[in-house]
C-alpha cells in the first residue's frame, strides 16, 4: 500500500528522469557499447522511461522493446518514398494545434512532448514548435468546434497528451465538456504503457466524472510491454468507466509474427483493452528499415484471423494523405 502511494505520486519524476543516453541504457541492459555500431542523432534524441527499460531483456541487443527506441544508423539513409510529412498534415490545421481531416472528429496536438521516442514515429519531423495551441487559441479551438456542429468527438493527442500535468489537462476537459455537441473525448496516449503510474487516482477520478464518454487509445506494439503493473493500471482505468482500445504499428523484426500478434491481443484483453488498429508503417523519413511489404502484412493478417476470436483481431489499416479515414488494407488483392 505504501509503495503504491509513493509510486502514484511519482509519474512526473519518472517523466523527467527518462534514460536519454545510450551509455546509460547499455549499462542498464548489460550491453557493451564496443560490440555495436551505434548512431547518435541530433534531431530526435534517445528517450525512454525507466519503467519501459525494466521490461527489456538484459543482454539482448535484439530485444523487441529496445529496438523500438534505439537509434539506428539506417535512420540517416534517404529512401525513395519516405518523406518528412507522409500524411500531408501540414496543410490541414486551420488553427495551430487542431487537425480536422475526418468528418465527425478533430484531433488536437496538445504538446510535442512524449515520454518515449519511438524511432518509427510518423510525427518525428512534425514542427510542433509552430503548431501548438497556446492559451489564447484554446478559445479559438473551442470556437472552431462550436462553428462545426458535425464534430461530436475531440481527440487529445500530441506528442502525448498525458505528458501534460493534470491541471492543464483538466482545463482542456473543462473547456471541451462545456460544448453540448461533444459526446466523446478521446485520448491517444502511450503513457499508460510506458509509465503506467501516469494513470493516477486524480486523473481517473476526473475522467470518471466527465459528462462525456471517455475513450483511451493506448499504443502498445508487443506483449512484453504489458507487465503486471501495466495490467493493474489499465484495469483501474477500465474500472473508472473508460473505454480502452489499442493501436499498434506493424514493425519489421519487432512484431511481424503471428505468435507475437496473437499474444499481444490476449495480453491487451487481459488488461481490459480491445485491439483497435494495426497500422502499416507511415512512410516517414528515417523509418524505412521498419517497413513491411504489404503482401507480407496481409499474409500475417490471414493467419491472425484464423487464430483469434474476431473481437481480438485489430483492423489492418494504412493512412493515405487525402483520405478522410484510415484505409482498410485490401485482403483479396492477389489471392
Ligand atoms: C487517426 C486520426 C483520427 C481518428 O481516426 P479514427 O478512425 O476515428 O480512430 C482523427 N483525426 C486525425 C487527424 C487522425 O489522424
Ligand atoms: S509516443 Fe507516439 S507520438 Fe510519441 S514518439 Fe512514440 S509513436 Fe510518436
Amino acid at each position: 500500500m505504501i509503495n503504491h502511494l509513493i509510486t502514484q505520486k511519482n509519474w512526473q519524476s519518472q517523466l523527467s528522469e527518462t534514460v536519454n543516453s545510450i551509455d546509460e541504457l547499455f549499462a542498464l541492459l548489460g550491453l557493451d557499447l564496443a560490440d555495436h555500431a551505434i548512431y547518435i542523432p541530433d534531431q530526435f534524441r534517445l528517450r525512454v522511461p525507466r519503467a519501459f527499460v525494466n521490461k527489456m531483456k538484459i543482454g539482448d541487443i535484439n530485444d523487441p522493446l529496445l529496438k523500438q527506441v534505439l537509434p539506428d544508423i539506417k535512420e540517416s539513409l534517404t529512401v525513395t518514398g519516405f518523406v518528412s510529412d507522409p500524411l500531408g498534415e501540414a496543410g490541414q490545421n486551420p488553427i495551430d494545434g487542431l487537425l480536422h481531416k475526418y468528418e465527425s472528429r478533430v484531433l488536437l496536438t496538445l504538446t510535442g512532448a512524449c515520454a518515449i521516442h519511438c524511432r518509427y514515429c510518423f510525427r518525428q519531423h512534425f514542427d510542433y514548435q509552430s503548431n501548438l495551441p497556446t492559451s489564447q487559441n484554446q478559445a479559438l479551438i473551442v470556437d472552431y468546434i462550436r462553428d462545426h456542429p458535425d464534430i461530436n468527438e475531440t481527440i487529445l493527442s500530441g506528442g502525448d497528451p498525458l505528458s501534460l500535468s493534470n491541471r492543464r489537462l483538466f482545463a482542456w476537459l473543462d473547456a471541451l465538456e462545456a460544448l453540448p455537441q461533444l459526446t466523446t473525448i478521446r485520448l491517444h496516449t502511450r503513457l499508460p504503457i510506458v509509465i503506467p503510474d501516469r494513470l493516477d487516482a486524480p486523473l481517473l477520478e476526473r475522467l470518471n466524472q466527465s459528462r462525456c464518454q471517455i475513450v483511451m487509445v493506448v499504443h502498445c506494439n508487443h506483449p512484453n510491454e504489458i507487465d503486471d503493473a501495466t495490467t493493474l493500471a489499465l484495469r483501474r482505468a477500465q474500472a473508472a468507466g473508460i473505454t480502452l482500445l489499442n493501436q499498434a504499428v506493424l514493425l519489421k523484426g519487432i512484431n511481424d509474427n503471428i505468435n507475437i500478434q496473437s499474444n499481444l491481443s490476449k495480453q491487451l484483453f487481459k488488461s481490459g483493452v480491445m485491439p483497435y488498429y494495426l497500422h502499416l508503417l507511415d512512410k516517414v523519413a528515417g523509418a524505412a528499415h521498419f517497413d513491411i511489404d504489404e503482401r507480407r502484412a496481409v499474409d500475417l493478417y490471414w493467419q491472425l484471423l484464423a487464430k483469434l476470436p474476431g473481437y481480438l483481431v485489430p483492423k489492418l489499416v494504412k493512412e493515405l494523405p487525402n483520405r478522410p479515414f484510415k484505409v482498410p488494407i485490401d485482403l483479396y488483392k492477389d489471392q
